[in-house]
């Protein structure tokens, strides 16, 4: 058995597509922001990397997904978001050991990496929430 340990952290890939999912993401982060302490990406606004869309990317510390997680089920409303662990093995954090809230996308594994990865940490936190999740 794999131990919970082995995951250094989570990320929460937030996509949109369109005009009115791109105001629902852009709510979305600022609701974050002002809720969680995690390291907020940069905005991008096509396909990058492994994902097929425009997205922006949250990292988090494993304490937080019992809040974090949950406070995104109830509020992502249309969004759809890939929630997947850092444990070092890049494919399997992504294609096979993720989480989904919406319908999930196809992912272009050939952008992620055969090899064991250090474990990426969750970074340094970039919010200063003032609200309760
Ligand atoms: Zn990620």
């Amino acid at each position: 058995m794999r131990r919970v340990s082995e995951i250094a952290s989570f990320h929460a890939h937030v996509y949109f597509d369109g005009p009115e999912e791109e105001a629902a993401a852009r709510a979305l982060r600022e609701g974050i922001a002002a809720r969680f302490g995690v390291r907020l990406g940069d905005w991008r606004d096509g396909p990058v990397g492994p994902h097929p869309m425009a997205m922006y990317q949250m990292s988090f510390a494993p304490e937080l997904f019992g809040s974090l997680v949950p406070w995104l089920m109830l509020n992502h409303s249309q969004l759809r978001i890939l929630i997947h662990p850092n444990s070092g093995d890049e494919r399997r954090d992504h294609l096979a050991d993720a989480l989904w809230l919406g319908p999930p996308l196809p992912l272009d594994a050939s952008a992620l990496a055969e090899e064991r990865i250090e474990a990426e940490p969750p970074g340094e936190v970039n919010t200063t929430p003032t609200l309760a999740p």
